[in-house]
């Protein structure tokens, strides 16, 4: 459901004075200035404190104690974190998650006003004790802990602690089961979970067909904070009983890549072992362990992800967030992104107590813009919902006791723990919108034939007020020279473009610019010694960036080519070599030759339109009023089209790159005989008015 924001803060606002003006006044009134109604409620690593809002306060500081099970205090009280104003969106009830303690501990806190920089009276204590580490330590599977967990965050979990343990959940559990992506240069497994109820799908088609969500943990090896939580994470979701796990489980596939860049991580850097910035090479795949996870979104095909990060602004937000900005990304996917960050996180964050905000921030810099080599755009130009997650990486004046080392990567870990099942809370309430969203900008990227631009984002404006950490990000306006107001229909690359040896890559080797498209998932048509990326595809809005002149970080220069065939045309036509059709009205029947290609967008062909070992036939929001026949050809799409039918694909050949039929609406029957492989509707569920053979029957 996507929320009303404005009515919902009104709604709120108005039961908070509502109840403030009925409460009778208590017999001993507290000072005026004092909170009163201090809560503390315990959750995995954090104590979410809630109180009664002091009427012109500036600020509130919440002190900590450690105390003994008599409540007798163990320790000095210390200011653990100061609450402002522009950490929350409903400012009638004040929360903070204090975290950055040893889970299982016993503490009492109380909170106090400051007015200006005066102290008001504390509130009274609240004492408990905090959630201890998840899982019974006696229980099977339920036991294992990382080597994080069991050095009390004095130690990241290593490499080899990392494998030995996915490797345990994977044995003990039936819901988990690791595969390995790839490797990194220095060799290490790239690993995945693929967490199910009660087992994973067992393919990764089938895994696709239950709208998976991907967290991604760890790409900067030297921000391994959302890593900890994912292993965490990772453990519940394997071995917890709760109703609201197996319900999770039960309804999607959950896949975590604890550590793309291993080499990194044992080495303490950003970049991989080749210095590499791996988030800025997801969409240009020089390297082996961005290619790994592009192949998995190819073939997993989540339609929600995150992408763990930490970040070095100490003023801004616990967990700024960001949706995919690129103006090349689909409308549906950056509403679904803003809705989940804006919409759910904001919401929720405000009622647990965790800061979320923009990227950039409180001064937080020219953070969070279009570059489409970043995971969170290349994954929005990919029809996925999704966001970047950082973690602030120092306690900064909010949370004044993270000069601990270990109290500061606590408080780091479980905000992302606390994220990242409120991310899979989000997927299962707003699954419905998600799929939608996604199935509108896969339909309308094939069919878009509008401007492309090559850099620039879309406008974030501020959250309605009170703005969470105040500012927006930075505009980022797309300049007019990476702008193309005429783009092309596809783009031509020679032989010695598509299949010539590459520099670019670890020791100066780089995998070919086809072997790239490939693991992209696009279609590619090829005639002679010439090879056609069409555009009315899915990712319509990446191919360009990296196969057109104007490409900020492109492969290389393809050839635009441009539609011949638009407006009115009667007669039957014979298609020959490569063609695209563009707002083009065909009256008569098609005939695309053996070894040519069709290419259309907003065209209607009156038909029949007939392929027999065609090199091609990719069509993107046409009609044909008759029947289609497609043999023995080498690509084919069909998606978003309204065909009257019959349709026959019949002993179609088209390698790994399965046929695609998607969308479409067909009156009359479809006959799916002899192709290898079987055709797929990319989730997007085609309506068939007649019956249908076995190849097609799920479609
Ligand atoms: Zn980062």
């Amino acid at each position: 459901m996507r929320r009303q924001r404005p009515t919902l803060i009104a709604v709120s606002t108005l039961i908070a004075i509502t109840l403030t003006t009925a409460a009778p006044a208590p017999a001993n009134a507290a000072p005026p200035d004092q909170v009163t109604a201090l809560t503390a409620h315990q959750a995995d690593g954090y104590t979410t404190l809630a109180w009664q809002p002091v009427d012109g306060a500036t600020d509130y500081q919440i002190e900590r104690t450690p105390v003994d099970a008599n409540g007798t205090p163990t320790g000095a009280p210390t200011i653990v974190g100061i609450w402002r104003p522009n950490r929350q969106i409903n400012q009638q009830a004040p929360t903070f998650a204090d975290a950055g303690y040893n889970p299982g501990d016993t503490f009492q806190w109380r909170v106090r006003a400051r007015t200006g920089t005066t102290e008001q009276p504390y509130s009274d204590p609240v004492t408990a004790t905090t959630t201890a580490p998840w899982g019974n330590p006696t229980t099977p599977g339920e036991q294992l802990r990382t080597g994080w967990e069991t050095t009390h965050a004095a130690q990241y979990t290593s490499d080899t602690d990392e494998y030995a343990y996915t490797a345990a959940i994977d044995a003990l559990s039936d819901r988990v089961r690791v595969v390995e992506l790839g490797r990194t240069v220095q060799n290490r497994p790239i690993n995945m979970m693929v967490i199910g109820h009660p087992t994973p799908a067992a393919t990764p088609e089938a895994v696709a067909a239950t709208a998976p969500v991907a967290i991604n943990c760890n790409v900067h090896g030297n921000e391994p904070g959302d890593r900890e939580a994912c292993l965490i994470m990772a453990r519940q979701l394997a071995f917890s009983t709760d109703p609201r796990i197996t319900d999770l489980l039960s309804h999607t596939t959950v896949l975590i890549v604890p550590t793309i860049n291993g080499d990194g991580r044992a080495n303490n850097t950003r970049g991989n072992s080749t210095g590499q910035d791996l988030n800025r090479d997801y969409s240009l795949i020089r390297q082996p362990e961005t290619t790994a996870y592009i192949k998995m979104v190819r073939d997993y095909r989540p339609v929600a992800g995150y992408d763990g990060h930490e970040f070095g602004n100490s003023r801004a937000g616990d967990l700024p967030m960001l949706p995919p900005r690129h103006q090349n990304v689909a409308q549906p996917i950056f509403d679904q992104s803003q809705d989940m960050i804006e919409g759910h996180m904001y919401a929720k964050g405000a009622e647990a107590g965790w800061w979320a905000c923009p990227y950039g921030c409180e001064g937080g810099g020219n953070v969070g813009l279009s570059e489409e080599t970043i995971l969170r755009n290349t994954l929005g130009l990919k029809n996925v919902t999704n966001s970047l997650l950082e973690l602030r990486s120092s306690g900064g004046q909010t949370r004044p006791d993270e000069g601990n080392t270990a109290n500061n990567r606590r408080r780091k870990t479980y905000s992302a723990l606390w994220t990242f099942h409120q991310f899979l809370d989000y997927h299962r309430a707003d699954r419905a919108d998600i799929l939608k969203a996604r199935s509108e900008a896969i339909e309308s990227q094939a069919a878009n034939t509008g401007r492309l631009v090559f850099r620039g984002s879309r406008p974030i404006p501020a959250h309605p007020a009170p703005h969470p950490g105040d500012s927006p990000p930075p505009l980022d306006a797309p300049p007019a020279d990476l702008i193309l107001d005429n783009p092309p229909c596809a783009y031509k690359l020679t032989d010695a473009q598509y299949n010539g040896a590459r520099t670019d890559g670890p020791g100066g080797v780089g995998t070919t610019v086809a072997q790239r498209i490939a693991a992209h998932g696009w279609k590619v048509i090829t005639i002679g010694d010439d090879h056609y990326v069409p555009l009315n595809q899915p990712e319509r809005g990446l191919i360009p960036l990296l196969l057109d002149g104007k490409g900020v970080e492109k492969l290389t220069d393809g050839e635009r080519i441009y539609p011949t065939l638009t407006g009115r045309r009667n007669g039957p036509l014979a298609v020959t070599g490569f063609t695209c059709a563009d707002d083009a009205t065909i009256n008569g029947p098609v005939t695309v030759r053996a070894g040519a290609a069709l290419v259309t967008t907003a065209t209607t062909i009156s038909g029949p339109l007939t392929a027999t070992g065609a090199a091609g036939i990719l069509l993107a929001d046409s009609t044909v009023n008759g029947p289609v026949r497609i043999a023995a050809t080498d690509t084919i799409s069909i998606i978003d089209a309204t065909i009257a039918g019959p349709v026959d694909l019949s002993g179609n050949t088209t390698g790994t790159d399965a046929p695609v039929l998607a969308g479409t609406t067909i009156r009359g029957p479809l006959n799916c005989t002899g192709n290898n492989p079987t055709p797929h509707n990319l989730g997007i569920a085609n309506t068939v008015h007649g019956p249908r053979t076995t190849q097609c029957a799920a479609l």
